[in-house]
C-alpha cells in the first residue's frame, strides 16, 4: 500500500463506499481491499466513440480518491485515449497491442455511441470508422461495459433525427453489454461494478435492459429526500428514472435535486427525445428575468398570462422590451398579479416542504 498513490485511511474509506454502493455489509471491506490490491485485476481498455467525453470528465473530476488513484490503484486501466500520453499512430498501435496482449481477458469500457449510417463514416478515428474499431476490439473483451447513456442506448448522438445512425454498443454490433447509465454516469458505479466482478468472479446481476441492479434497480424518486421541496411540479423525472444518484451523491457532495434542479431522467433510454422539454419556456423566462433563486409558480403564471396572451408571451415581449423585468412588473401590477416564488409556497400551501411565508412581489 505504501507504493500506492492513495493513503491507507482514504483507501479504506473508499472501499467502505464501494461496499455501501453494492449494498454489502461493512464486514466485506477487507475482501474489497484484497480484491482491489491483487495483481490479478483484469486490464481495462477504455474506448471513446461519438460522445462529449462527459463520462470521462465525471471520472476525471472524481475526488476522494481522485482519478489518478482510481486509474492506477483501483482499476487496472491499460488504455484510455483521453488521458494517455500517446497520440496519433502511437496511440492506435498501443490500443491494438493492448488488445492483442490481453485478448479474452480485458474488460472493455466503451464511452459514446457508435455511428452506423453509411457504414459508419460519420465517426472516424485514425482513418478507421468507430464501427470498424468496435467490431475489431469489443468481441475480444471478456466483458464490455457501456459507460454512460450514449454507449448504452445511443444517448444524445442518437437523438432525433439521428442523421449518423448512432446506436448504443449492443444495438450497433450485437454484443451484450453491462450498461452503467447516466449523463454522466457516477464513477463509483463503474468502480463498484468491477469490484463486484473481482469479488465474485462474475459481473453483478443485471436488469433485463442490461443495467446492474445495485445501481439501477430502483428509482431516483424512491431515495429522494426532497432537500429543497419536491420538484415534481417542475416535470421531475425521478419517479420514472432508475439511478442511485439520490443516495450516491456526486463526489459525495450533491446531485441534481439537491442542486435545486429537477431530474431529467438522464439514465433512461431515449431521454433526450422522450423527456423534452426539460424546461418550460415560461419558467426559463421568469428565471432569467427575476433572481436566480426564484422558482415561478407554473400554474399561476400560466393561468395568469397564457389564456389571454398565449404561451410565448414572455419570449415575444422580452425580445421587444428594453427592460423586460420592468415590463413584467408593470403587467403584473396592471393585472393585480403578484409573482409567486418557491419561497412563497406556504402563502397558499402551508404543507409545502421547505416553504416559507415570504412573498416576492415587486
Ligand atoms: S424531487 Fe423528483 S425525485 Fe425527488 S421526490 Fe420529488 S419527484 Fe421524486
Ligand atoms: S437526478 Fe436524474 S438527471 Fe440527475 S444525474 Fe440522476 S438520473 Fe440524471
Amino acid at each position: 500500500m505504501k507504493q500506492r498513490l492513495i493513503d491507507r485511511r482514504s483507501f479504506l474509506k473508499y472501499c467502505g463506499t464501494i461496499a455501501a454502493t453494492l449494498g454489502l455489509s461493512s464486514t466485506m471491506v477487507p475482501r474489497i481491499v484484497k480484491a482491489l490490491t491483487t495483481d490479478a485485476r483484469p486490464p481495462v481498455i477504455w474506448l471513446h466513440f461519438a460522445e462529449c467525453t462527459g463520462c470521462s470528465e465525471a471520472f476525471l473530476r472524481a475526488t476522494d480518491p481522485g482519478v489518478a488513484d482510481i486509474l492506477l490503484d483501483v482499476l487496472n486501466v491499460t488504455y484510455h485515449e483521453t488521458i494517455q500520453v500517446a497520440c496519433g499512430q502511437k496511440a492506435e498501435y498501443n490500443r491494438d497491442q493492448a488488445v492483442a496482449d490481453h485478448a479474452g481477458e480485458f474488460i472493455c469500457i466503451v464511452e459514446g455511441a457508435i455511428p452506423t449510417a453509411d457504414n459508419g463514416i460519420y465517426g472516424m478515428i485514425g482513418g478507421r470508422t468507430m464501427l470498424d474499431i468496435a467490431r475489431a476490439v469489443i468481441p475480444q473483451a471478456r466483458h464490455t461495459i457501456a459507460l454512460g447513456t450514449c454507449a448504452a442506448y445511443g444517448g444524445l448522438p442518437a437523438a432525433q433525427p439521428n442523421p449518423t445512425g448512432a446506436k448504443g454498443v449492443k444495438d450497433a454490433i450485437g454484443v451484450d453489454t453491462i450498461n452503467i447509465t447516466g449523463c454522466p454516469p457516477h464513477p463509483m458505479n463503474l468502480v463498484a461494478c468491477i469490484t463486484s466482478y473481482l469479488l465474485n468472479g462474475r459481473m453483478p446481476s443485471l436488469r433485463p435492459d442490461g443495467r446492474p441492479e445495485f445501481c439501477h434497480g430502483s428509482t431516483v424518486h424512491a431515495a429522494c429526500t426532497v432537500p429543497h421541496g419536491c420538484m415534481q411540479g417542475y416535470n421531475c423525472k425521478g419517479p420514472r428514472t432508475y439511478n442511485n444518484c439520490a443516495s450516491l451523491h456526486y463526489n459525495q457532495e450533491s446531485w441534481c435535486v439537491q442542486a435545486e434542479h429537477q431530474c431529467i431522467g438522464c439514465s433512461e433510454p431515449n431521454f433526450w427525445d422522450l423527456n423534452q422539454p426539460f424546461y418550460n419556456p415560461m419558467w426559463m423566462s421568469m428565471f432569467a428575468t427575476y433572481r436566480a433563486t426564484a422558482t415561478p409558480h407554473e400554474e399561476q403564471t400560466t393561468a395568469s398570462c397564457t389564456p389571454c396572451h398565449g404561451g410565448d408571451i414572455f419570449e415575444k415581449e422580452e425580445a421587444r422590451q428594453s427592460n423586460p423585468r420592468k415590463f413584467q412588473l408593470a403587467m403584473h401590477r396592471e393585472h393585480e398579479i403578484s409573482l409567486m416564488t418557491n419561497r412563497s409556497c406556504a402563502s397558499c400551501h402551508p404543507e409545502a416542504p421547505g416553504a416559507t411565508n415570504e412573498r416576492i412581489d415587486d
